[in-house]
């Protein structure tokens, strides 16, 4: 009879002990190419170091795109989720779990607000898309989101999202939703009248390149949607749980939501997003409404706890805003020409560039051994795991010159 292991091992025909070049050329005839042919093949990773197919090590300063918060292995999700899926994987959510409902009491106390209640869900998408119902039951249809906004890819998910070219092949797509230029609480408050249901804002737009808004929005959107009913919808999914150096941005900046999303660093690459609702949106989702099989099983709700855990007694979102400050201060240091600023809080950081090579840059940094992402072409986004020394930045800020350098060669 097949041992355990084989039976995995075989099903992988042999993949994994191959080269790059052989598990990419299967890609291309296996997978869909959603994503164009990826630029390399990861077998194992620790701390915050990947190690490719071919053996070669790199510095991971992406985190699996702001997911892996307490970096590759790391002990204790290890031993929560080997200890849950041990004992008990899954069981649907006609049924309760200690762990889903302690993880749902701890999200709940982040947002501030004296009642809170959480709709687990697989991903960030989805925690939007919950969301998107939630609203539908403030009897009003329309919602207003922000020019760069991205917010998933699922229909109701597009359908808040701005980019172009990722919506037109997908249109018509639900909802009555409107977009103003985001960071200018003028236009939000312009737009904004009994018959929105909800303005959805990130406090940060991660994907549009690390926008930061100026002081205050936040706050004003909160008294813009008072003054009309509507409810205040935090996307934090890539903003949320740590990266920025604090739990969630709104809840820092003073702000409660009606409606606050999470995901990417909840479950430290366990799949788990996270919809709550707060005061009277709290109530808003009854039987019968929303659903999903896998939301909350206990095995991802124990890899919530156990990044929520270490996060706190390791003192990380301090270490986050200490690591974000000497990055950005280390980059600036340098003086390049082609660096014209960073921005960003705790260690989500775009890096703007004066001319738009930052795929090159990408491309150079993978090269080098670092992996870096450039969300659009005259920004690179660093978001390490938190537990990321500040010697492990301090070699990417010596190879950037030279990684910068060879970029703009290039292009030219
Ligand atoms: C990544 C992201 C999403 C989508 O999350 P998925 O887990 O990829 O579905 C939604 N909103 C924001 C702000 C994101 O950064």
């Amino acid at each position: 009879m097949t041992s355990d292991v084989a039976v995995v091992a075989e099903a992988l025909q042999g993949l994994p002990g191959q080269s790059s070049a052989a598990v990419l050329e299967a890609y291309s005839g296996a997978v869909m190419n959603t994503f164009g042919l990826p630029k390399r093949v990861f077998v194992r990773g620790e701390g915050c170091y990947v190690w490719d197919a071919d053996g070669r090590r790199y510095l991971d300063l992406l985190s699996g795109i702001a997911v892996n918060a307490l970096g590759h292995a790391h002990p204790t999700v290890l031993s929560a989720v080997t200890g849950q899926i041990a004992t008990l994987g899954h069981v649907s959510n006609f049924f309760a779990t200690p762990a889903q409902v302690a993880l749902a009491q701890r999200l709940g106390a982040m947002t501030g607000a004296e009642q809170a209640r959480v709709f687990f869900t697989n991903s960030g998408t989805e925690a939007n898309e919950a969301a998107f119902k939630l609203t539908r039951m403030t009897g009003r249809t329309r919602i207003i989101s922000t020019e760069g906004a991205f917010h998933g890819r699922s229909m109701g998910a597009l359908a808040i999202t701005h980019n172009p070219r990722y919506r037109a092949p997908f249109e018509p797509l639900p909802g009555d939703v409107t977009f103003v230029p985001y960071g200018d609480p003028e236009a939000l408050a312009a737009v904004v009248d009994d018959t929105v249901a909800a303005v959805v804002l990130e406090p940060m737009q991660g994907e549009n390149g690390v926008v930061v808004p100026p002081p205050g929005y936040l706050a004003r959107a909160r008294q813009i949607c008072d003054a009309s009913g509507a409810l205040l919808w935090m996307d934090e999914v890539q903003t949320g749980m740590g990266r920025s150096g604090c739990w969630l941005v709104h809840v820092d900046e003073g702000v409660t939501a009606d409606i606050v999303t999470l995901a990417k660093g909840l479950g430290n690459g366990f799949p788990i997003g996270a919809c709550i609702a707060t005061g009277r949106a709290a109530g808003m989702l009854g039987p019968g409404s929303h659903g999903s099989t896998f939301g909350g099983n206990p095995v991802a709700a124990v890899a919530g706890l156990a990044v929520i855990g270490v996060i706190e007694r390791d003192g990380l979102l301090e270490h986050a805003t200490a690591m974000g400050q000497h990055l950005a201060d280390a980059i600036l240091a340098l003086g390049h020409p082609l660096v014209s600023g960073v921005r960003g809080r705790g260690l989500l950081r775009g890096v703007t560039l004066t001319a738009p090579i930052g795929p090159a840059v990408s491309d150079a940094a993978l090269a080098a051994g670092f992996i870096v992402n450039a969300p659009r072409p005259d920004v690179l986004r660093l978001a390490p795991p938190l537990i990321i020394t500040a010697p492990q930045l301090d070699t990417l800020v010596a190879a950037l010159p030279g990684l910068l350098d060879t970029a703009a060669k290039e292009q030219s």
